[in-house]
């Protein structure tokens, strides 16, 4: 996929802003749909940044479980962010910093140090102006330079942790010129028993989203099919915008549909006009088309991958979820995934263990499920299945081996097994003494060096890559011997890290201490993916069944 162009930006036109709120109810994809809007402006020859404003209080997404939130995405910069901020830069194709991602937590933070600092000067400190100056001041940071900034405002509007923000929306917009912000506001349009497509949802949403001040530019009904045209002529009337500013969005089997969807109803053109964007425009002919040949190409047929986790819901996966979709894309196949509880292993997850063409273990934070993960390893292992090892399924993948094969009676760990007689994984030298959870991993992006003539250098194609981390513990330097001469080989290291693990004998057994599937992209596949994917082509069996 095409990244951003190089900017144009125009300093006289300044910065284009697009917020986008949510009515009715949460997880209605309005994430995906402004990632859709930022996609399409790209493919007219923009530079979109995007700013997601999550409204609780915590700092950072760090510290939260995935069962709430679903993963914590890690940014270069080693933001742990909220997993829209994943989609933002899968669909926009930039990399974006932790100062895209606005939470209360930061807001508030920021201020009350500045107070406690003196910076306020004796006045009373209050959310109005203070949190709403520090919102705004913020998203007109990390709009600098950039054409176009989408502004996704989490939660639902009339949430009460939601105010402060929509109140600096507000002022926002009457600060900016008419041409340069617009509002788009999500709702669900829902179908009556009768089969009617009922816009009340929506017009009571767009009622309060008035009675702070805001009026919506642009309406997007979330729907199981397109609006009907009388659906989309009462939205306008009752809810104050022209019909033509009234767009469906309806289910779609892949978010990546999701640009094309919204482009045949001609929400990108509306956007541009409506913003002076549109004679700057590229022109449709010359448009970039690399994302939808992309997502529309036929495959060859479909592999299944075992994904042996904790966290029985798809978003606690996501990243790895898409990095999976996006190799797939390369080598032009389907990627079925598997659900295999590491927690649970009963026969019907260890059947599916069996079936599948390749495993993936995943990264992982206590000692739940380590165990099953262990014993997955041993499978893919002896059994010569491709095998993706990811932060903690690289050091499960360190710990079977050790057990296993070396025979270093149980070898663990230190994480799941503080009093193991082995140690193999252990906690960063440098992190001996952790007071606070937030902030004290390993984050972000690292260099890895990669040995020359290893699996690892087929795979990258180089002697060294730069992925993202988020990690304690990591391969313990008292055993650095043990593995030395085995058939475990670490091929790619920093300094003293161990970053990458291969077998010899295996046909693709890897495992990677950072997460190469935050920098994974539609049309710019992770590596250790497709090369997961390449050997589960390479088994002649399946090689006839796909037809590759
Ligand atoms: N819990 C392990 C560590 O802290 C692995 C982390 C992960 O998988 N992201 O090192």
């Amino acid at each position: 996929m095409p990244t951003n162009p190089e900017t144009h930006y125009d300093p006289e036109m300044g910065e284009k802003f697009i917020f986008v709120t949510g009515g009715v109810m949460s997880g209605l994809g309005k994430g995906i749909t402004a990632a859709s809007t930022g996609r399409l402006l790209a493919n007219a020859g923009f530079d979109v940044t995007a700013v997601k404003i999550d409204p609780y209080l915590n700092v950072d997404a760090g510290t939260m479980n995935p069962y709430q939130h679903g993963e914590v995405y890690v940014l270069k910069d080693g933001g742990e962010v909220d997993l829209d901020l994943g989609n933002y830069e899968r669909f926009l194709g930039v990399d974006m910093t932790s100062d895209h991602n606005v939470t209360t937590g930061k807001a508030y933070k920021n201020v009350i140090e500045k107070e406690r600092a003196g910076d306020y000067l004796g006045k009373t400190v209050q959310i109005i102006p203070h949190i709403t100056d520090e919102i705004k001041r913020r998203i007109r940071e990390a709009a600098e330079g950039h054409d176009v900034c989408i502004v996704e405002v989490g939660g639902t509007v009339g949430d009460i942790e939601s105010m402060p923000f929509l109140e600096a929306l507000r002022q926002f917009a009457t600060e900016q010129d008419d041409e340069d912000f617009l509002l788009t506001h999500v709702t669900l349009v829902p179908y009556s028993k009768n089969g009617e497509q009922k816009t009340k949802p929506t017009q009571h949403s767009v009622k309060e989203l008035r009675s702070i001040g805001l009026q919506p530019d642009v309406l997007v009904g979330r729907c199981d099919d397109e609006l009907e045209p009388a659906t989309k002529e009462k939205i306008a009337l009752f809810c104050d915008v022209p019909t033509d500013a009234v767009f469906s969005n309806p289910d779609v089997e892949d978010i990546y549909y999701v640009p094309l969807v919204v482009e045949e109803e001609g929400l990108d053109e509306y956007v541009m006009h409506r913003l002076g964007l549109a004679e700057r425009a590229i022109s449709d002919a010359e448009r970039d088309n690399e994302w939808r040949e992309l997502v529309t190409q036929e495959t060859k047929g479909e592999v299944d991958i075992a994904l042996v986790g904790k966290y029985a819901l798809e978003d606690a996966y996501m990243s790895i979820h898409e990095a999976l979709k996006h190799a797939g894309l390369e080598k032009n196949v389907d990627v079925n995934v598997l659900w295999v509880d590491a927690d649970e292993m009963d026969d019907a997850h260890e059947e599916r263990l069996k079936e599948a063409d390749g495993i993936v273990v995943p990264g992982g934070f206590g000692s739940r499920g380590t165990q099953g993960k262990i014993e997955a390893v041993r499978y893919a292992r002896e059994n010569d299945v491709p095998y993706l090892g990811l932060c903690l399924g690289f050091q499960m993948a360190v710990v079977e081996y050790a057990r296993n094969v070396l025979g270093l009676e149980g070898a663990n760990t230190a994480e799941a097994d503080a009093d193991t007689p082995h140690p193999v994984i252990d906690i960063l030298p440098e992190q001996y003494e952790i007071e606070d959870m937030g902030g004290t991993m390993r984050l972000g992006a690292h260099e890895t060096e990669i040995e020359p003539n290893t699996l690892a250098s087929e795979v990258y194609g180089a002697t060294e890559c730069t992925e993202r981390h988020r990690h304690r513990y990591e391969v313990n330097p008292e055993y650095f011997d043990d593995f030395d001469g085995s058939d475990l080989v670490f091929s790619g290291r920093a300094g003293n890290r161990m970053e990458i693990l291969e077998l010899d004998s295996h046909p693709y057994f890897f495992g990677t201490q950072f997460h190469p599937e935050f920098r994974s992209r539609p049309g710019r596949a992770s590596p250790p993916f497709v090369g997961l994917l390449e050997a589960v082509l390479n088994d002649t069996e399946l090689r006839e069944e796909v037809e590759v």
